[in-house]
C-alpha cells in the first residue's frame, strides 16, 4: 500500500480511532504520514480535538454537578440518620437500665 496516497475521506474516517490510539502501527504510521502532508486533514484533526475536548469539558462539567449533588444527597442522608438516632439515644438508655436491673436482679 503506498501510504502516502490513502485518500483524505479514509483518513477522516480513521482519525476517531487515530486519537484513541487504537490504529494498528502500519495504519497509523500512514495516517500520520498523510496528516503530514495534507493540510486539510491536520484541520479536520484539529477540529475533531477541539470538540472532544469541548466534550470532556462538558462532561466534566456535569460529573462535578453529579458529585455536589451526591455530597449534598450525603449530607441530607446524615442529617436524617443523627435526627432519626437522637430519640432513640433515650430508649437505648431505658432498655440498658432495664437489662441492668434485670442481671443485677434487683
Ligand atoms: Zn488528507
Amino acid at each position: 500500500m503506498d501510504k502516502k496516497n490513502i485518500p483524505c475521506h479514509i483518513v477522516a474516517d480513521l482519525l476517531p480511532s487515530h486519537m484513541d490510539g487504537i490504529l494498528s502501527p502500519d495504519v497509523e504510521e500512514a495516517v500520520v504520514e498523510h496528516l503530514a502532508n495534507c493540510s486539510f486533514c491536520r484541520e479536520c484533526l484539529q477540529k475533531m480535538e477541539q470538540q472532544l475536548a469541548e466534550g470532556k469539558e462538558l462532561s466534566m462539567k456535569r460529573d462535578a454537578a453529579f458529585i455536589r449533588g451526591i455530597r449534598k444527597y450525603k449530607h441530607y442522608v446524615i442529617g436524617i440518620a443523627i435526627g432519626a438516632s437522637i430519640p432513640l439515644i433515650p430508649f437505648i438508655i431505658f432498655v440498658i437500665w432495664v437489662v441492668v436491673i434485670t442481671v443485677t436482679g434487683a
